[in-house]
């Protein structure tokens, strides 16, 4: 008899689960019938196809809710560009902040490196986007890049004190470059021409006139190349996603930190802030929303602060900050190569480590004796850079997001 109910109930237990089976294949039938259905505009509809959306109303919803849901996203995702006159009266009401500021903090994002031809990540044309549509993602040599004219005004804009502090996204080095001390400065996700030794106490640091990342992706940080002092592997200091940066330098948490805290304005710049966003630190969110400091969003997308923000300024980064330096009477520095303190930064390679690595070198000004071996110049035009700071490392970082 107990074996006999044992079948029993293991036929009953099959017939179940293709039934249910069965239910989920009709529903989807429904559904898909529904979405056709949908599709057609209303007057073309026969009288059945009618009826089949008042028979099933629960799936018109369904179908309507995915809809928004879709155009939502759309628009979130297109650039939107405020009118000449707009612009300039937004500006104006970001020069009076600047200039009431007690302490202006700045973040910034690929955003405002994408005239240097980095790539940024979420723009239409950005890594993130390209990986996501299936693309290879290439980039002209990223050591070409300088810094942009963003970048010189925030050093400008910190030179003449009304920018207290810069936490940066970018890995591209260029706010460094650009003559910004680098204690007014936080690299949240680091540096790709710094490379570390952090088997030496303090952490000992490699300036490099190249790209130290392209052996490195996530969870590998070895660049191949050892310390001058202890013969420890050297690291680089990028950040990638899904992964907690612990390095001091060139990171200064404490710093981006300390700065969030005495803030009374933020202004960021070509960010779409889907990271920055979930450092809570950098927001003053435990405060009453009264006593946080002032938010000024400059960026072409939508941004998940936008509500939150006093003013969001629909521009390109340039075309804002030279209108902003307009109505501060303050001059554009330009770059030059001969200023750059990348140069002075820099730590030689040594001889048996010139072949460690196929980057192009930063060019040293005229008359300036190359520090460091140079065997990155075959390589000098402009190819599909495979791995590094966003190329390989970055697709592992989206792979492992979606298997969760
Ligand atoms: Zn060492």
């Amino acid at each position: 008899l107990h074996s006999n109910t044992g079948v029993s109930s293991r036929a009953e237990r099959k017939a179940l689960e293709k039934a249910k089976i069965l239910q989920r294949e009709s529903e989807r039938k429904i559904f898909r019938l529904v979405g056709r259905v949908l599709k057609k505009p209303e007057a073309e509809r026969s009288e059945e196809e009618a009826s089949v959306l008042l028979l099933h109303r629960d799936t018109v919803e369904e179908h309507c809710k995915r809809q928004v849901r879709r155009n939502v996203l759309k628009r979130k995702q297109e650039e939107v560009f405020d009118d000449a006159d707009e612009l300039k009266s937004k500006v104006r009401q970001l020069a009076a902040a600047v200039k009431q500021a007690n302490h202006l903090v700045v973040y910034t994002g690929a955003g405002i490196s994408t005239a240097a031809s980095i790539p940024d990540y979420r723009g239409p044309n950005g890594v993130w986007t390209q990986l996501q549509k299936g693309r290879t993602v290439s980039s002209s040599d990223l050591s070409k890049a300088e810094p942009t004219l963003t970048h010189m005004c925030i050093r400008m804009l910190h030179k003449e004190k009304m920018v207290k502090h810069v936490v940066s996204q970018n890995c591209d080095g260029l706010h460094l470059r650009s003559g910004l001390p680098r204690n007014a400065l936080s690299e949240l996700h680091g540096n790709m021409f710094i490379e570390v030794c952090t088997s030496c106490s303090p952490v000992r640091e490699y300036v490099r006139l190249f790209d130290v990342t392209e052996r490195t992706s996530l969870h590998r940080h070895g660049t191949g190349r050892t310390c001058m002092h202890c013969c420890g592997e050297l690291r680089d200091t990028i950040v990638h996603f899904g992964e907690r940066g612990t390095l001091e330098q060139p990171l200064n948490w404490k710093g981006a930190a300390e700065a969030a805290k005495m803030a009374d304005v933020i202004l960021c710049l070509g960010s779409s802030l889907k990271v920055l966003k979930k450092y809570a630190c950098l927001w003053c969110m435990n405060r009453p929303a009264s006593k946080r400091p002032k938010l000024f969003i400059v960026n072409l997308q939508w941004t998940p602060k936008d509500d939150l923000a006093l003013l969001k300024i629909n521009g390109k980064c340039d075309d804002v900050m030279s209108l902003l330096m307009e109505e501060l009477n303050l001059q554009i520095p330009v770059y030059k190569r001969a200023e750059d303190p990348i140069f002075c930064l820099a730590t030689p390679l040594r001889p048996e480590e010139v072949n460690s690595h196929t980057r192009e070198v930063i060019a040293p000004p005229d008359g300036q004796q190359d520090r460091s071996a140079d065997p990155g110049r075959q390589a000098e035009e402009a190819t599909a850079v495979q791995g590094g700071w966003f190329g390989r490392g970055y697709g592992k970082g989206r792979k492992k997001k979606k298997a969760t």
